[in-house]
């Protein structure tokens, strides 16, 4: 259900070489990611004069037919780039979120770009002093900001771009999955050196139209194929002649988001041609096998719509037992409970989730569950069911337990919010009211995934993050934490001491 997360953003951008406007491609491509973020979305396209912008918050919303012809009169151009963001970093005001609303732009001396991003940026305090050297009056809401004037500040230095995004990938510590535009009309797109979130190119059949997309999602409504993922430390440029392809750091070590196949990616995206949802049916499989004992003692599975789905067709097809579709999901309140803030979750989950009372009646269930974080409203749910007569209630969590935060674009930031950092598997259940909990081993959750588990992030369930400065904050806050010290936000934008310790 990944009931309370949120993530950073997710990224689409697009060229057209044969004198067609973006924005139908921008608009679909980014529509059908909007599950990363609803805070705010955004477009910017370029029509070699100049950029044009349209930013506001909430769902990228439907064009009445008779506005299209608006919607492409303000946003001309053939290359554009797109954004839906939630909040990992920055305020939650409306103020703020309409600041930090992407995509963002920065210009100087002559030099001007345009970038979307996903990802969090860990180092902020340090990037914040340099660019302030620049840009006297610099402030930010949104980490692209920080992003955005670096690479600027890197190319007006060299005035060369690869060597600028190099110099930005050495100094910028996190994740940053980037696609963007140059004031010369160069389309681009780069990754951190571990490739934390997800980034892939694709074109059209003719070779007409090239795009860079968060989830391969926003090639397919396009029509568009799949070329390749952006590796790691791998900067891309588009030319007429397609991708060029060039790897400016090389780090030997890949850290995917294990949480992008949990929870937060379309079960129909691609990562390394595999299906999400056949990942999340293997994961289901792989907790059948795991708990033979719990299988025997159980009437039916239901799943949590719409993330635990896939995990429960998993389960059903490894143990017989039947999936019972005893939980509806409303089809048209489409906000994800955990991207709301703390006072609107509970009753959202009463909104969207109903629980078909005959079905669950005197039964022994199995609750297929991606995540627990907060696991507050996994209680919720393990309620409803008691009173509607469930005997037993057992869930099966597809991501293993989390026990630190994510410093790199989901917004688990504080030890605090996390159930499993203080407490045992069986503590958990009995906070949350189920008979047991089964989580799924991190081995077989990265064998399930089809990629070794040292090309994965794990850092939010093992507590080791492929990063310095966020282990080395991770470290101190979790001392202080268990020390019984109260966390004061973020821990990303709340470490500024530890940042300078680590800076000298
Ligand atoms: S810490 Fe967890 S949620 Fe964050 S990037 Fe790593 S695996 Fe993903």
């Amino acid at each position: 259900m990944g009931e309370q997360l949120k993530i950073a953003c997710g990224v689409f951008g697009a060229i057209n070489y044969e004198n067609q406007p973006i924005f139908s491609n921008i608009y679909w491509g980014m529509r059908a990611q909007n599950h990363r973020g609803h805070q705010s979305h955004g477009f910017l396209t370029y029509d070699n004069r100049k950029f044009y912008v349209h930013r506001s918050l909430d769902l990228i919303p439907k064009i009445k037919t008779s506005a299209v012809q608006e919607w492409f009169g303000r946003l001309p151009g053939q290359v554009g780039i797109a954004n839906v963001r939630y909040t990992t970093s920055g305020k939650c005001d409306e103020k703020s979120l309409i600041k930090g609303t992407q995509p963002v732009t920065a210009s100087k001396n002559g030099f001007k770009l345009a970038v979307s991003f996903n990802g969090n940026v860990v180092n902020t305090f340090q990037l914040k002093r340099e660019i302030s050297k620049d840009f006297p009056n610099f402030s930010y809401e949104c980490d692209s900001d920080l992003i955005c004037h670096k690479l600027l500040i890197e190319l007006m230095k060299s005035n060369d771009f690869a060597s600028a995004v190099e110099t930005c990938m050495h100094g910028i510590e996190g994740a940053f999955s980037v696609a963007g535009i140059t004031k010369d009309g160069k389309f681009f797109a780069f990754k951190d050196p571990n490739g934390i979130r997800p980034l892939c190119a694709g074109r059209s059949s003719d070779y007409s139209t090239y795009a860079f997309s968060s989830e391969t999602v926003g090639l397919d409504v396009n029509g568009f194929e799949r070329d390749f993922e952006i590796e790691p430390g791998e900067l891309v440029t588009v030319s007429k002649d397609g991708f060029q392809r060039e790897k400016l750091v090389n780090i030997n070590r890949k850290a995917f988001c294990s949480f992008e196949f949990a929870y937060f990616a379309r079960p129909d995206s691609r990562f390394d041609d595999r299906y999400v949802y056949e990942v999340r049916e293997e994961f289901g499989r792989n907790l059948v096998r795991e708990n033979s004992d719990i299988v025997k003692d159980a009437d039916i599975i239901i799943s949590l719509p719409e993330t635990g789905d896939d995990a429960a067709l998993g389960a059903h097809e490894a143990s017989g037992l039947r999936w019972e579709r005893a939980s509806r999901r409303h089809r048209y309140v489409t906000e994800r409970a955990f991207i709301l803030l703390n006072k609107e979750r509970y009753s959202t989950i009463d909104r969207k989730i109903n629980i078909l009372a005959s079905k669950v009646n005197g039964k022994r269930i199995i609750v297929t569950e991606d995540s627990v974080v907060r696991g507050d409203t996994t209680k919720v749910v393990i309620e409803k069911l008691r009173r509607m007569g469930a005997k037993k209630v057992y869930l099966f969590v597809t991501f293993p337990r989390i026990i630190g935060p994510c410093f790199y674009g989901i917004d688990m930031a504080t030890y605090g919010q996390l159930i499993g950092s203080k407490h045992s598997v069986e503590q958990i259940a009995k906070i949350i009211g189920a008979d047991a909990v089964c989580y799924q081993p991190i081995e077989n959750f990265a064998k399930a995934t089809g990629f070794r588990q040292d090309q994965l992030c794990l850092a939010c369930v093992t507590g080791k993050y492929p990063t310095p400065l966020a282990q080395r904050i991770a470290d101190e806050m979790k001392k202080k934490f268990l020390e019984g010290h109260e966390e004061k936000g973020r821990l990303y934008e709340t470490a500024e001491a530890v940042e300078q310790s680590v800076a000298k």
